[in-house]
């Protein structure tokens, strides 16, 4: 089902006309972009040539200049860059000051942002700062032809329709993307853009949270489902909490991270952190490899577009069969030890 949602603005903004381009948010984590802002320079460049409007990527940070580089192989025709020491790790209040001022001065018509913690931090603060709407979470994008606006598409009530969300009255049009639901594009080393710097304007004395000290990563590592390269991920086959440990276990032995259907969500035995599917995280690894999964619908919408997918069910008609693209069938606290014996020796 889909619900298109035209809503009528009380005010309309003043000239909207003055809001040009498709900006995307890069998203970086020690100097490194993160996978998402590079998925949405793909579809952002889409979008802007839908348009006839250019395509601007704005990273934030500190050192991040040489980012520019792959932001303009992967299609941005533009960088801004906003770079300082108050800006060495993601703070609301110095990130949201300076989107907010980048969109105040620049005036995009549309800024899309991956639907990660920050985004979901960063997004809705800058929109209602800029006085806009933000439609959160969506799976697809794509322009109305009615209207020629952005048309978000996301999961509502529960999953149980997708509703496509345009912004007609206010700029920007915003939003924030789930990670991998579309790919990097294939980076061309040969594009040139303009290279926007921009002083930040925060005072430090305005950044009212403080990061004092990271105490550890590993703990991120193994839930970080939408980066892993290698998912390991249990379902109601697995029978009961503690025979997670040996999703843990083959995770830790191929350096990935632990997902859960829904159904181990809601029998306590992980948190909804790990969740993969429709309500859950949209996941693209490698390798996924599904233990004691069915295979509903719901759960393949958020890992079919993985590379390889390896299902381990004793139920040889389940239908994740079907998506696989190498299963075995047997009992999956048989299979998992021998599989972590067998991974170890290489
Ligand atoms: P089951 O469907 O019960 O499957 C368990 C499987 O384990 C079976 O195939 C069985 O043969 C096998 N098995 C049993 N014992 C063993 C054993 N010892 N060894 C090997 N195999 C064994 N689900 C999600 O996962 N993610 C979502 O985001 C999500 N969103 C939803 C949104 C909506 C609106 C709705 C209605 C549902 C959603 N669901 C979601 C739920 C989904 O429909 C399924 O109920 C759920 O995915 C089932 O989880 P499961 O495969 O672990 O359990």
């Amino acid at each position: 089902v889909t619900a298109i949602s035209r809503p009528a603005a009380a005010q309309p903004a003043a000239d909207i006309s003055a809001y040009q381009g498709v900006w995307v948010y890069i998203e970086q984590f020690a100097g490194q972009a993160r996978n998402v802002g590079l998925e949405l320079l793909g579809e952002g460049r889409k979008l802007a040539e839908a348009m006839g409007q250019r395509l601007a990527a704005v990273v934030i940070g500190d050192g991040i200049e040489p980012l520019a580089g792959e932001l303009f192989a992967s299609g941005a025709d533009k960088v801004y860059v906003v770079e300082g020491a108050e800006y060495r790790h993601y703070s609301t209040d110095a990130y949201t000051a300076a989107l907010t001022d980048l969109i105040d001065t620049y005036k995009p018509a549309v800024i899309l942002m991956g639907a990660t913690n920050d985004g979901r931090d960063l997004g809705p603060r800058v929109a209602c700062r800029v006085g806009t709407g933000l439609t959160a979470d969506c799976t697809s994008l794509g322009i109305d032809e009615e209207t020629g606006l952005v048309a978000w598409t996301r999961p509502a009530f529960g999953g149980n329709i997708m509703a496509t969300i345009l912004c007609p009255n206010h700029r920007p049009q915003m939003g924030t993307v789930r990670p991998n639901v579309f790919k990097r594009p294939v980076p061309d080393s040969t594009r040139r853009g303009e290279l926007v710097r921009v002083a930040g304007k925060i005072k430090p004395q305005d950044i009212r949270t403080q990061l004092i000290e990271i105490l550890s990563v590993s703990d991120t590592a193994a839930c970080n489902l939408e980066e892993a390269q290698f998912i390991v991920a249990g379902g109601r086959g697995l029978g009961a909490s503690g025979n997670f440990a040996l999703i843990e276990e083959l995770a830790s032995v191929l350096g990935g991270a632990v997902g859960a259907s829904r159904a181990a969500v809601e029998a306590g035995w992980k948190p909804a952190i790990h969740q993969v599917g429709q309500t859950g995280k949209t996941v693209a690894p490698k390798v996924y490899i599904a233990c004691g999964i069915s295979g509903a619908i719901q759960h393949l919408a958020g890992m079919s577009t993985s590379d390889i997918i390896i299902a381990i069910n004793k139920d040889a008609d389940a239908p994740i069969f079907k998506s696989a693209n190498f299963g075995i069938v047997g009992d999956v606290l048989e299979v998992l030890p021998v599989l972590i014996e067998e991974i170890k020796k290489i």
